[in-house]
């Protein structure tokens, strides 16, 4: 039996005026229900891309999907479009990065919540509106029975990303990605969010994706981590795994970046030197190694030219040895 959901080899292909943007290159992750799955990795690695991919997002005018994307056993990448716009709303759901740009500004918040209840269940207009009031209240808004006929813009940027929550799980989804659902949020409200994605977790055991380029974010909310660069997997394990005895440099970059996980309040904050290479032209080899301080360690040519492979379980796709520690 595959997982819940099981992604096999996933590439995703986009082309530019400028070539071949290779945005996610050989990608395999898998998730169950009732687990949350924090996806990590700089801005560019191909997040966003790999869970438009598995909502049947893409554009096949534009780009090219290829491998497997398995949702409770059926292949989604070879799915009808209206398949897909069916699952879309029963099945999977996810909450986007931006919230401004995906709530529509012409009309009420209630009703963006209503409609797609509607369409999915079959549900008259006044069951729908009552839906969305109830949806309000779950993710805390106050009192829902007036906001509900309130636009977007009356929202606060808060209030703005709980709707987009309430929307994305108006028809209890079992698979819910969560695209950096709290970035542009103060970190108190931020808190709030991910504690009711745990508790809406709680009630329907759904699979939680929830992606993020904040380590922080996610070390108290996941029960596993996947660390994406360039579009692949560099690093996969349990959060504890990853985040206590992480073994890619990359990782170790990541960790070392982050202020709210410095373990030494004296180890000094440490960006990553470097940025991530064009996904054009993605390096030979380890698609790290024109960052990573680690390579002459490893000796010969062998980042340069040998791609390393992430293996069972704690996985790291690098050529140092997994005993090596930072
Ligand atoms: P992130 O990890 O920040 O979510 P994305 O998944 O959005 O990264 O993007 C991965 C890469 O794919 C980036 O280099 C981005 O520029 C590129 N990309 C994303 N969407 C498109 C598109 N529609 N056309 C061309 N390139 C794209
Ligand atoms: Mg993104």
């Amino acid at each position: 039996m595959p997982a819940f959901l099981s992604v096999q080899d996933l590439y995703v292909r986009f082309r530019t005026e400028d070539g071949v943007v290779q945005a996610v290159d050989g990608l395999s992750f898998e998730l169950e229900r009732g687990r949350t799955l924090g996806i990590v990795g700089e801005s560019g690695s191909g997040k966003s891309v790999t869970s438009l991919a598995v909502l049947g997002l893409h554009d096949p005018r534009t780009s090219e999907v290829r491998g497997r994307i398995l949702l409770d056993g059926q292949e989604l990448t070879t799915a009808s479009e209206s398949a897909l716009e069916k699952l879309r709303g029963d099945k999977m759901a996810m909450i986007f990065q931006d919230s401004l740009t995906a709530l529509s500004p012409y009309y009420t918040v209630g009703r963006q919540i209503a409609e797609p209840y509607r369409k999915h269940t079959g549900a008259s207009r006044r069951e729908a509106r009552q839906r969305a009031v109830e949806m309000l209240a779950r993710v805390g808004i106050p009192t829902p029975a007036l906001r509900v006929d309130d636009y977007p813009h009356q929202f606060s940027g808060g209030m703005r990303q709980r709707a987009m929550i309430a929307m994305a799980l108006v028809c209890d989804p079992e698979l819910l990605i969560a695209d950096e659902p709290t970035t542009a949020l103060d970190v108190t409200v931020q808190a709030q969010i991910l504690d009711l994605l745990k508790d809406l977790q709680q009630q329907t055991g759904s699979a939680i994706v929830l992606i993020t380029h904040d380590l922080g974010v996610v070390a108290h909310t996941v029960d596993d981590l996947l660390v994406m660069y360039a579009g692949r997997a560099v690093e996969r394990g349990t959060a504890r795994e990853v985040l206590r005895t992480p073994r890619h440099p990359y990782t170790w970059g990541l960790l070392g970046s982050m202020p709210r996980l410095a373990t030494d309040a004296d180890q000094p904050l440490v960006p990553i030197p470097g940025s991530p290479p064009s996904l054009l032209d993605p390096p030979p080899g380890c698609p790290f190694h024109p960052r990573c301080r680690h390579t002459a360690e490893v000796g010969g040519d062998r980042c340069r030219t040998e791609r390393p492979t992430l293996g069972p379980g704690h996985g790291s796709a690098c050529h140092l040895p997994t005993e090596r520690t930072r």
